[in-house]
Order: structure tokens, then C-alpha cells, then sequence
């Protein structure tokens, strides 16, 4: 098997259950999986914590990082910076674990430019108002907030298919187990094991040929 871990980039609607899948997911394979925490310029919500769910910058602090080439990439979402921290991901990937980044959709297509060999999923509901019911549920944005994130979800349903796969969220152990089972088997497509091909082969042909000489 290939020692590089993988980047995987997770995206989905506001509200479609992206923090609950990759937590059951983490949960469940503590081993495999890694999730890269994000720099942001929003607000702290209740519960949150720097350095846990985001690391909270301010707006000068963002702009720094960007000059200064520390982000793999950064997108502008509904009036805040968002950014992946580049040390951390490369760094983990080169540990052999799979490092999940949580990022919309223009991150997304970003990093599909820089690492064009990372997986795109697409987290939804099966249904679109179910967003809004979710959101509300949820109670942590107002209900402008929860506009713009809609308005925003109809934006982005035009790039769902730029993404590998579509994983439709109703039922978050199911669609733990469809994330991992997609990422475990891209580990094993012949494109990422070019060495273990190449060792096999010569092996095999350095054998064979062994068996020849001794014939003769
Ligand atoms: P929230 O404010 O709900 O935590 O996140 C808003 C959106 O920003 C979500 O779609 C989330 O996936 C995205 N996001 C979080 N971190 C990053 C990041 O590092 N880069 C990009 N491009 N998007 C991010």
C-alpha cells in the first residue's frame, strides 16, 4: 500500500451534516484519519474553541497568513476568510494519514488544482428544504444568517458536480461507512501503488529469470 496518506475534501450545504459525519468518522477510525483545523475570521460560536474548531484570527492576522504563503489555499464565505494551515496538512499526509479538510466549494476546487490527486465529496440532504429545517434546528445563526447560507447552498448546488462522489447524508453511520469504504478503496487503485507494482514485477522477473539460468 502507498505510505502518502491521502486529502480528502469534505463539502456539503450549510447544515447538511458535515461536523457530525466527520466526528462519527474520527470516532470510529481514530487511526486513519486526521482533520486539519481551519484559520477563520467568524465569530466564535458558543462551545467553540481556538486551536479545536477553528484557530479565530483577526482580519489583519488572516491577511498576514496569506502573504506570508502559509495557506493551502483560502476562500471569502458569506462575509468571512476562511484558510487551510499548509504545515499541518502536508506534515500528516506524509505520515500516512488521511487528512480530512471540512472547506466549500471554492477551497475545494483550489486544492483540486494544487493536489489534483486529493477526493472531492459532496455531503447533502436528499432533500433541499431539509437545510433549512436543519439550520434552524441547529440555533446558532440568525435568521438573516441562515438566508445568506441558503442563498449561498443555491450558488454552490451548481458545482456539485465537479465533485468524485455524492454522498446523500440521512443517516450519519451509513454515510461514515461510504466515506471510509470510498477512501479505502482510492488507497487501493493501481495509481497510487505504482511502487508495489513496479517491486512485484522486478521481483518476479529477476526470479524468472533465475529459473531460466538455472535450466540452461
Ligand atoms: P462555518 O462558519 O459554518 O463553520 O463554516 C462555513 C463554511 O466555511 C463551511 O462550508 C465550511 O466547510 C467552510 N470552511 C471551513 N474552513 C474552511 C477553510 O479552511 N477553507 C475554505 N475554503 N472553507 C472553509
Amino acid at each position: 500500500m502507498s505510505d502518502q496518506g491521502l486529502l480528502v475534501v469534505l463539502s456539503g450545504f450549510s447544515g447538511a451534516g458535515k461536523g457530525t459525519l466527520i466526528k462519527a468518522l474520527m470516532d470510529k477510525y481514530p487511526n486513519d484519519y486526521c482533520l486539519s483545523i481551519s484559520a477563520t475570521t467568524r465569530a466564535k460560536r458558543e462551545g467553540e474553541v481556538h486551536g479545536v474548531d477553528y484557530f479565530f484570527l483577526e482580519e489583519e492576522e488572516f491577511l498576514e497568513n496569506i502573504r506570508e504563503e502559509r495557506l493551502l489555499e483560502y476562500a471569502r464565505y458569506v462575509d468571512n476568510y476562511y484558510g487551510t494551515p499548509k504545515e499541518y496538512v502536508l506534515e500528516k499526509m506524509a505520515d500516512g494519514k488521511n487528512v480530512i479538510l471540512e472547506i466549500e466549494i471554492q477551497g475545494a476546487l483550489k486544492i483540486r488544482e494544487k493536489i489534483p490527486d486529493c477526493i472531492l465529496l459532496f455531503i447533502t440532504p436528499g432533500e433541499a428544504m431539509e437545510l433549512e429545517r436543519r439550520l434552524k434546528k441547529r440555533g446558532t445563526e440568525t435568521e438573516d444568517a441562515i438566508k445568506n447560507r441558503l442563498r449561498r447552498a443555491a450558488e454552490e448546488a451548481d458545482y456539485m458536480k465537479e465533485y468524485d462522489y455524492i454522498i446523500l447524508n440521512e443517516d450519519t453511520e451509513k454515510s461514515l461507512e461510504m466515506v471510509h469504504n470510498i477512501i479505502s478503496s482510492e488507497k487501493l487503485k493501481t495509481g497510487r501503488n505504482k511502487q508495489i507494482i513496479y517491486r512485484i514485477t522486478e521481483d518476479l522477473k529477476a526470479y524468472t529469470k533465475e529459473i531460466d539460468q538455472d535450466r540452461r
